[in-house]
């Protein structure tokens, strides 16, 4: 898969070269266990590949003892294939119900990652891997765990990633891709968060997803500071003030039913988040590059549903610019007014993600959606309050928080539901002499005030989530096939699913 930046790194292949030298293949294989039984049980798939070794697979498993969830154990030598990783798929029951997770697709996504690790890590060119009883979470396990962002390391330096196919002898190859879809895309998103800033300005970012959704199918519009003085969209504009990056305003769209309402999906999109006057600590300072992260999940959530052809008329609404200080930056205390005519006291720069939003939610409303969903990298808080295993969600709507409370127990990517309350808003919204200050009165509760002040900027027919992703943006230790270093793309499988179910014409 290939994107193009402008400057050194034109057309890079990031995540799928070949050992040129290597011509070994190898094969990933689940077999399930049980606390206290040492009984081997195989899918059905590596059974059957255990017969074809006239058991001989099965004797070796027995004298290496059992091979526990997220484990693996390279057999050489052994049937048609010269390697077979053997992966443990664990026992779903084992998962805890408090951890609102299906276990039995979690356990493959783990198992199928842990093979492949394996076998790349011994050097195996091609990684062919069975269905696991689940072969859209396999695909999702494999493919993600096959990442590697390296776009800026000599050439010679490279690890070639090895090259993964479905089992031609397994079933389920339609799940398989669809699954190859998603974590591909999850991929994409990885790749958008963890270029460096000045490799991927707003032009970039832009120029990037035009190429990338174009070509499936989407329709991509960029706008610029002109169309958005036009609209009025203050409130965003006064955050691009310090930067000389020229700002961009995306909006994409993909019909893939005939419904005339459209879902919206708003992302925050800071390309480069340096505080603006109110700047940041310099320590860590640099994960900021990530501070799309809003807006590489709708693009790359679209990209998906495009080209899964999910039946669903979808819009995307990603404003993008950098937040610096200079001597054109906003300063705190400055009034701006947002798109809806709400003035705002810019009391910190360094909350500027609700400032973009504001705009990009006022703009989304104009097309009469069905509802909005908008997802930020938005507050330091939410990660004081879930950690690196979660994200939060806001929502006006109980139908719609069920719906993405079960997407994330099926992707394995969760979400955890925030509070709504009045106190919240009266925080943000009870001033003299402006309509909303961009930072709460109270002490803690960052990300409530932060969803509180977004709500002002969503008319109130209409359904509405707020997702705080600035807990799972990058290294989070929780799932193993994503990795526990770099940039996350999370929780985009969720969206999918969720934008699958609950955005139908039904
Ligand atoms: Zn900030």
């Amino acid at each position: 898969m290939a994107f193009l930046v402008r400057g050194s790194i034109s057309t890079v292949r990031l995540w799928s070269r070949s050992y040129a030298s290597m011509s070994k293949k190898g094969l990933v294989l689940g077999v399930y266990s049980s606390e206290g039984k040492d009984e081997v049980k195989f899918t059905p798939y590596a059974q059957k590949y255990s017969e074809s070794t006239a058991g001989k697979l099965l004797e070796q498993i027995n004298i290496c003892g059992p091979i526990k969830s997220g484990q693996t154990r390279i057999f050489w030598e052994l049937g048609k294939f010269p390697a077979v990783a053997v992966a443990g798929l664990g026992d779903a029951s084992k998962w805890d119900e408090l951890d609102e997770i299906d276990g039995a697709k979690e356990n493959v996504r783990i198992a199928a990652a842990a093979g492949v690790r394996a076998l790349s890590a011994n050097k195996i060119a091609e990684i062919v891997v069975e269905d696991m009883e689940h072969p859209q979470q396999a695909a999702e396990g494999a493919t993600l765990a096959n990442y590697k962002f390296q776009a800026f390391k000599s050439k010679d330096k490279q690890t070639p990633l090895p090259a993964v196919t479905f089992a031609e002898d397994a079933s389920g190859k339609a799940d398989w891709e669809r699954g190859v879809i998603i974590a591909e895309a999850q991929n994409f998103a990885r790749v958008l968060m963890e270029t460096p800033a000045n490799h991927m300005t707003p032009s970039i970012f832009a120029d990037t997803v035009k190429q990338r959704l174009g070509a499936a199918n989407v329709e991509v519009l960029v706008h610029d500071e002109a169309w958005a003085k036009e609209k009025k969209m203050g409130s965003f504009l006064s955050v691009t003030n310090g930067s000389n990056e020229p700002p961009r305003f995306l909006e994409l769209t993909y019909r893939g039913s005939q419904d005339e309402q459209c879902v919206a999906l708003v992302g925050k999109g800071i390309t480069f988040d340096s505080g603006g006057i109110s700047l940041k600590p310099s320590a860590n300072m640099d994960q900021m590059r990530a501070d799309m992260g809003g807006a590489a999940n709708v693009v790359s959530t679209i990209l998906a549903l495009a080209q899964l052809k999910a039946p669903v008329h979808v819009k995307g609404f990603v404003p993008l610019c950098e937040n610096m200080p200079s001597g054109t930056a906003t300063k705190p205390g400055d009034v701006v007014y947002a798109m809806n005519g709400k003035s705002i006291c810019v009391d910190n720069t360094d909350a500027e993600g609700r400032l973009i939003l504001a705009d990009a939610l006022c703009y989304a409303s104009t097309f009469n959606p069905k509802f909005i969903l908008d997802i930020a990298t938005l507050t330091g808080a939410i990660k004081v309050a879930l950690g690196d295993c979660v994200s939060g969600v806001f929502s006006s709507n109980n139908k719609l928080w069920e719906a993405i409370h079960e997407a994330g127990s099926q992707t394995g990517d969760r979400v955890w539901r925030m509070p709504l309350f009045k106190h919240y808003s009266d925080q943000m919204c009870d001033h003299n002499g402006y309509d909303l200050n961009n930072l709460g009165k109270g002490k803690g509760g960052g990300s409530c005030t932060a969803a509180a002040f977004l709500r002002e900027f969503v008319p109130k027919g209409t359904p509405w989530l707020h997702v705080d992703i600035a807990g799972v943006m990058g290294d989070c230790s929780d799932q193993s096939y994503t990795g526990s270093k770099g940039m996350s793309g999370r929780p985009m499988r969720t969206l999918v699913e969720f934008v699958t179910k609950a955005g139908g014409s039904a």
